[in-house]
């Protein structure tokens, strides 16, 4: 199996998993030439995907999925809920259930539920059926589910939204602030350092750090964070940037 993204941040993300012939799309949150360009940079044309996994509505997750499905003919993934906001009809969208794996292609897809102020968001991991790979993004409330779910990964790519002094300090408005901040907002460097914490790391050989803000966050405190837990390096933590994502990655 392996993993790269097309860019990460609250302009857009998408991340690319492939096991065997399957590719999938995780999220779509760019134009679909954008997006087209953004694939042509990993190597990959739209025929090469299998589909798209929506996690959420919100534009920098979803916003990008159902043009790019439509003009490509691919199949997207999402719960009743996202579908709802995003206005898909059976055409467009397979609803899934946010605690029941399935699979396309290769790929075993287990989501689950997160806090985020979002209709049905879900998070996932991804398996080829011998190494796992955890994503979560969008999360306002680390959770004991949420801490099961990523155990065991051999990697993962986890949100380190912000910094809380920074956030603080920083020049957004006291209502996004408090969203932000909030239980159905994003995650801190220090929630997900709490994430990372707390789940079993004895396969884990890849952490990236993920939807940074580039407002009220740097890459080094994330890193700190992260690196922190894991008594590492700084520089082992890879990080997911809004222009470029990150290059393939395998297990
Ligand atoms: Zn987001
Ligand atoms: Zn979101």
């Amino acid at each position: 199996m392996r993993f790269a993204s097309l860019g990460s941040g609250s302009q857009g993300n998408g991340l690319v998993v492939e096991a065997g012939s399957t590719r999938i799309l995780v999220d779509c949150g760019f134009s679909t030439d954008e997006t087209e360009r953004r694939l042509a940079r990993l190597g990959l044309a739209p025929d090469d995907l299998a589909g798209i996994f929506v996690t959420h509505e919100h534009g920098d997750h979803g916003d990008g999925a159902l043009p790019f499905a439509r003009r490509h003919g691919v199949r997207a993934w999402m719960t009743h809920g996202t579908a709802r906001a995003l206005a898909a009809d059976a055409s467009d969208a397979t609803i899934i259930d946010s605690h029941t794996p399935f699979a396309i292609g290769d790929l075993e897809v287990q989501p689950f539920p997160v806090p985020h102020d979002a209709r049905e968001p879900v998070q996932l991991v991804v398996s080829d059926g011998a190494a796992r790979l955890g994503v979560l993004t969008d999360v306002g409330t680390p959770t004991r589910h949420i801490a099961a779910m990523l155990s065991g990964c051999a990697a993962l790519v986890l949100e380190c939204n912000y910094d809380s002094d920074m956030l603080a300090a920083g020049p957004y408005p006291a209502w996004l602030k408090a969203r932000i901040g909030g239980p159905l907002g994003h995650l801190a460097n220090e929630a997900a350092a709490e994430i990372l914490a707390a789940i079993d790391r004895s396969r884990l050989q890849h952490v990236i750090a993920a939807h940074l803000s580039q407002t009220n966050n740097l890459p080094r405190l994330a890193t700190a964070a992260l690196s922190g837990v894991l008594g590492c390096a700084r520089d082992e933590i890879a990080v997911a940037d809004q222009a470029n994502g990150f290059g393939w990655r395998s297990l």
